[in-house]
């Protein structure tokens, strides 16, 4: 059977997590790149969901040179009814006990919800190398 994870590297079977995927260059780089990348994609959270999405779907280097990159985040259903039943638990809560009204509280369980979605969907693909040196358009 020629099965493998989708999170892992069909040559050498790394699994990628989206913790552990190699960067471009040094935080510095990556930083001011940022700065000039950003005014294409313009401002507020929805320009930033999507250059946090362009960001994810850059193709990089396996450690054994297969380049990869990783598909979009499909955020579904489950995503959404996630964070309302959450966010109906907290308000429920709130109502009961004074601890619970703290915005960390609030905050704090979609949030590792979020990023357990984040995680859990990592799905990687081989690229070639041309397509994945070509400059995005
Ligand atoms: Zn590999």
């Amino acid at each position: 059977m020629d099965y493998r994870k989708p999170n892992e590297c069909p040559r050498c079977g790394f699994a990628y997590t989206a913790w552990n995927r190699p960067k471009h260059g040094t935080f510095g780089e990556r930083f001011v790149k940022n700065l000039k990348d950003r005014p294409k994609y313009g401002w507020g959270p929805l320009a930033h969901a999507r250059m946090a999405e362009v960001e994810q779907t850059r193709p990089w280097q396996c450690r054994c040179g297969t380049w990869l990159r990783a598909k979009p985040w499909t955020f579904g259903w489950v995503d959404v009814a996630g964070i309302v039943v959450l966010a109906i638990l907290e308000v429920m809560a709130a109502a009961r006990y004074p601890w619970a009204r703290s915005p960390y509280v609030f905050a704090i369980p979609i949030a590792v919800w979020v990023m357990y979605r984040v995680s859990s969907q990592v799905t990687v693909e081989e690229v070639q190398a041309e397509t994945a040196l070509k400059p995005a358009s």
